[in-house]
């Protein structure tokens, strides 16, 4: 079949290199593979490569291209990699994971996108991903310790089991503040005991809903 948006998907990633100054060329050359358009439903396929986030269905969103190339970058993937990543959502960021660790893991609240997402994410053939439907916030502690632990949905604080299920010298990558706005924010967690922080930019994820999350809103 013919590649419609390989022209599209290019731009984008020049923008992400040339304009947002995305270095790490494992994390471009994913974002150069992954067919964003079929992660979005038919009638937006056409917008897939722009520069924003766009609907999923049941009120959340996939996220804008740079901010899940940036998330990716500061999460740091190595080809031996467990990940673990909370908030499916389409399954796109899952499928970048997929690309770029050994083994990734995805957790998803709504039973509706997670059956979507695993459905796509088996079409394009990836055989080292496993999405089942459960609150991310208390973590998968049969298959814990993760190298490295995603987070894509806005949180108050990191959920106190994802920390103990992130191995030592491993990554996790969060969008931490209020329910509205948030800034992504990166721990590693030391040898030595205790965790290195660093704040990035601002973000604006839908909230992580759930027992170490946010309540759901009526
Ligand atoms: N990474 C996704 C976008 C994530 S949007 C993509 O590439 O498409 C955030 C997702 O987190 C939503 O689908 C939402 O339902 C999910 N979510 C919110 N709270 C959650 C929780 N406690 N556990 C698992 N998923 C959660």
């Amino acid at each position: 079949m013919p590649d419609d948006f390989l022209y599209a998907r290019q731009r984008m990633v020049d923008d992400l290199a040339r304009g947002y100054g995305i270095k790490n060329q494992r994390v471009l050359a994913a974002m150069g593979s992954v067919k964003r358009h079929l992660f979005v439903r038919e009638h937006l396929r056409r917008q897939a490569y722009g520069d924003f986030a766009l609907p999923s269905g049941s009120d959340q969103t996939i996220s804008q291209p740079y901010v899940v190339a940036r998330m990716t970058e500061l999460l740091d993937v190595s080809a031996d990699h467990v990940v673990l990543e909370i908030g499916t959502g389409t399954g796109y960021q899952t499928a970048i994971l997929a690309e770029l660790a050994s083994r990734v893991y995805s957790l998803e609240r709504i039973g509706s996108l997670a059956r979507q997402a695993i459905a796509r994410i088996r079409e394009l053939g990836y055989q080292n991903v496993k999405i089942q439907t459960f609150d991310g916030t208390v973590g998968w502690g049969e298959v814990a310790p993760f190298d490295r632990i995603l987070i894509t949905a806005g949180a108050p604080a990191v959920p106190e089991p994802l920390f103990s299920q992130l191995g030592v010298g491993g990554v996790l990558v969060i969008p931490e503040g209020d329910r509205e706005s948030q800034r992504l924010v990166k721990y590693r967690k030391l040898r030595a005991g205790g965790f290195q922080r660093s704040e990035g930019e601002s973000v604006a994820f839908v909230p992580l809903v759930g027992r170490f999350g946010w309540r759901e809103q009526s």
